[in-house]
């Protein structure tokens, strides 16, 4: 296969794909099942994807990749599966990894997820859309982009010293966050209510976390956990912000934080590298100091970004469909980004597929924007507004955390495993329901981000973050785990009781 040759003319296409990462790649794949004989082309800028951020799968992620893209097989051979999320809390008198507070999985994982290097993957993802048939141009750029409701669209790319003008009926951004139709027609917004920022790089040498030397060192701590804790996506955190430590198949861990800016003040941060103020901010944390002590991070691999939520305020119209970054970015934390993908590519390849079949559009578009801007604004009230107020806490986050995963169990990741994958055309909180799930979510957020709000303000944040073990048994799909909701609910009301009411 050769992923080099440039499209040839006639210079009309149905689909011209920006963008051939996952989400470009994943959308020409489902295109072509769809749509036999369809003629798409991928115009990617890269020559070859590199180390991209965002490794970690969830539930829906995970089904999205192993049964709707078919790559199981190959996600278990190429790839790591992932045992679920954990979570080191600290306080100032945690002193080392023994000490913190830990909140995450007793046993393995009940669904599929995986820990993926993304410069592989995204590769494989987009050769198997050429072995499908779809036609890739790189390295292109993509330059200039004219939309025509209803008619031709026209793409400009730079190819080497050329610029070539295609045609096509349709255009899928997947540009990432370059997001060229949002930027360029003057939909993107930042999201101002989430001032996020990050800094991460790829470390060789992080200690191992199911390994002899620290199971010897810590023995109680090494007996709580029955499962592996290696390769989860651990997470340690601190007031106002949360690292990521993702394994990468072949050693390579991908580690990073995210803050939140009104919360940190990450200008403070000493060094003169850009690595050294990571490493410096992290070995704050014991269980970081633990990890990282002979850990050292790829100098060329050091990434910062700045105001990273951000959305498009039109995600279609006939003619054109957003998917991916491209569409929106809310906050990684719980690795979200490749379930919006799932969503976003499966209706896109959907909105398409229906055009092709004579159905009118305008209603299709009207509600696809519809659902994408309240799926967007309702899953980042439900999980995201300032959940950074209270995240570092042990016993707010438990709750928060054992919350919000069985209701994502109960509301998102059941509906594709009993509908099959036409569920990923209607994206979460969008339904009605999604009023119901959204009010509840957010109120709880509220209200823990309120309570610690006030333990900030009278210097009592963290007073559960040493010591402290919240092992889960795991959720499943069972409907007898969505009454554990009722206990969970009883203990936000215990709290209310206990601390919460000198904060309404
Ligand atoms: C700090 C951080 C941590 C994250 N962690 C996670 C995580 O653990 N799990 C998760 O699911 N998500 C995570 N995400 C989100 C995840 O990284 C993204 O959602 C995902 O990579 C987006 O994929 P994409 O294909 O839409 O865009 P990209 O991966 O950005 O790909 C866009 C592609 O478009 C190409 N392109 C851009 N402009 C042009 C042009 N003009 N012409 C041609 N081609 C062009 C680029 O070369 C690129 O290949 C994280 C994000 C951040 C910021």
């Amino acid at each position: 296969m050769n992923l080099e040759s440039p499209a040839v003319s006639p210079d009309r296409y149905d689909v011209v794909v920006i963008g051939g990462a996952l989400s470009g790649g994943a959308t020409a794949t489902l295109l072509m099942r769809h749509n036999p004989g369809i003629r798409v082309l991928i115009v990617e800028k890269s020559a070859q994807l590199t180390r991209r951020v965002g490794e970690a799968t969830v539930e829906i992620s995970g089904f999205f990749m192993g049964r709707v893209l078919g790559l199981t097989q190959y996600l278990n051979e190429s790839h790591l599966v992932k045992q679920g999320l954990r979570f080191w809390f600290k306080n100032d008198e945690v002193t080392n990894l023994g000490e913190a507070s830990e909140l995450g999985a007793r046993y393995l994982s009940r669904l599929p997820s995986y820990q993926l290097d993304r410069a592989t993957f995204d590769e494989e993802v987009l050769a198997r859309a050429v072995k499908a048939g779809a036609e890739l141009i790189r390295p292109a750029n993509v330059t200039r982009v004219e939309l025509n409701s209803g008619g031709e669209q026209v793409v400009e790319y730079k190819y080497g010293e050329a610029t070539r003008t295609v045609t096509s009926r349709w255009v899928v951004d997947a540009s990432g966050m370059a997001a060229i139709l949002a930027r360029k027609n003057g939909w993107w917004v930042s999201n101002t209510e989430h001032p996020t920022a990050a800094c991460w790089s790829r470390w060789k040498g992080v200690k191992d976390w199911d390994g002899r030397e620290l199971a010897e060192k810590f023995p109680m701590w090494s007996k709580a956990v029955y499962g592996t804790r290696n390769t989860a996506t651990n997470h340690i955190i601190g007031d106002g912000w949360w690292s990521w430590w993702i394994p990468l198949k072949g050693g390579d861990v991908s580690v990073g934080f995210v803050i939140d800016q009104r919360l940190v003040d990450w200008s403070k941060q000493e060094g003169d590298k850009l690595g050294d103020r990571l490493k410096g901010f992290l070995m704050k944390h014991p269980v970081a100091r633990e990890m990282l002590a002979d850990a050292e991070y790829c100098e060329e691999d050091m990434h910062w970004r700045k105001n990273l939520a951000y959305y498009s305020t039109t995600f279609s119209g006939d003619g054109f469909v957003l998917v991916g970054d491209a569409a929106a970015f809310m906050d990684p934390f719980y690795s979200p980004g490749m379930d919006w993908i799932s969503f976003t590519t499966s209706s896109a390849a959907n909105l398409i597929t229906q055009q092709r079949q004579g159905k009118p559009m305008t209603e299709l578009i009207v509600n696809h924007n519809r659902d994408f801007a309240i799926s967007h604004r309702r899953w980042f009230e439900s999980l995201y507004k300032d959940k950074y107020e209270y995240m570092g806490e042990f016993d707010l986050m438990s709750l928060a955390f054992r919350l919000d995963l069985s209701l994502y169990y109960w509301g998102v990741v059941e509906v594709p495993f009993s509908q099959g994958e036409t569920a990923l055309y209607v994206p979460p909180f969008s339904p009605p329901s999604g009023v119901i799930f959204s009010w509840l979510m957010s109120t709880y957020n509220r209200r823990f981000a309120q309570i610690a709000r006030r333990r900030r303000a009278t210097n009592t944040l963290g007073r559960t973050n040493k010591n402290q073990r919240c092992l889960i048994p795991g959720f499943t799909l069972a409907r007898s785990d969505t009454l554990r909701i009722f206990p969970m609910m009883a203990e936000w009301m215990w709290l209310e009781m206990k601390e919460g009411w000198r904060s309404w």
